[in-house]
């Protein structure tokens, strides 16, 4: 009997101890909750933060990235009839004189190329035109084609007629701040001094003859002598001895 007790004694003990093991262990198991898993909550959002922090910093590195890929491209800009002036294009200008802007990154080319031409002895030359903003464009534009429309043409030929001096708004080079007309603006600009220095020389400087009489058919414009673009020292050397047109030779570096 006795011996029943104590077995029996035992098996409470053993239950108390199996109960309060489960007990600890229950006890434990909520510290682990409390001490892990919570705190993880917490710093499931400190990691968020640093994600995000990651994240904006590789924004800024992928910025970064474009930015200095724009700081190549952006002198190979393309506006033509088939291409506008991206949105949101970005330039600083700078005042060539009272009336005249050019983009920033380049006004210096323009300023040195000018001054090195009078040095050798060309006077006669001026920026007739360069920087034109859209709005600008769009009078410039309107004014032809109003101006054919007087003439008897209908909007859509007195348009047709203008497009072929006139890019429309958006559309033309000058809208990019890297473009710039001598002179008169007339086909006997290319029986100048100034012509023949800048076709000698201008690559120099980073400008291209922007609308070549070979490659009327590639720019759509009429050849215009008059027109320069710059396009960085490289490009223009380089395009000059390929022989091409800034529309090929944006293709050909693809
Ligand atoms: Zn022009």
């Amino acid at each position: 009997m006795e011996e029943q007790n104590r077995k029996r004694k035992i098996k409470f003990n053993k239950r108390i101890i199996r109960r309060n093991i489960l007990i600890v262990g229950i006890i434990i198991l909520i510290c682990i909750i409390i001490k892990f898993i919570i705190p993880k909550k917490k710093t499931n959002s400190n990691t968020n933060t640093i994600e995000v922090a990651k994240v904006s910093k590789t924004n800024i590195q992928e910025k970064d990235n474009t930015t200095s890929k724009e700081q190549l491209d952006w002198k190979l800009t393309l506006v033509n009839q088939s291409n506008k002036l991206p949105e949101n294009y970005e330039m600083k200008l700078l005042s060539i004189d009272e009336y005249r802007k050019f983009d920033s990154r380049a006004i210096k080319y323009l300023q040195d190329m000018i001054e090195d031409m009078r040095e050798d002895g060309v006077r006669n030359i001026w920026v007739q035109s360069s920087y034109r903003s859209v709005e600008e464009q769009t009078t410039v534009y309107n004014n032809k084609v109003q101006y054919y429309k007087e003439q008897g043409k209908t909007e859509k030929e007195a348009k047709r007629l203008t497009e072929q001096i006139i890019n429309k708004p958006g559309y033309s080079e000058h809208n990019l701040g890297l473009a710039v007309d001598f002179n008169y603006v007339n086909g006997t600009f290319e029986e100048t001094k100034a012509f023949a220095w800048l076709k000698e020389n201008a690559e120099k400087y980073g400008f291209i003859l922007r609308y070549p009489k070979e490659k009327e058919n590639i720019t759509k414009v009429t050849y215009e002598p008059w027109h320069w673009r710059y396009v960085g020292k490289e490009n223009a050397k380089k395009i000059n001895e390929l022989g091409m047109c800034l529309e090929e030779y944006v293709e050909y570096i693809k």
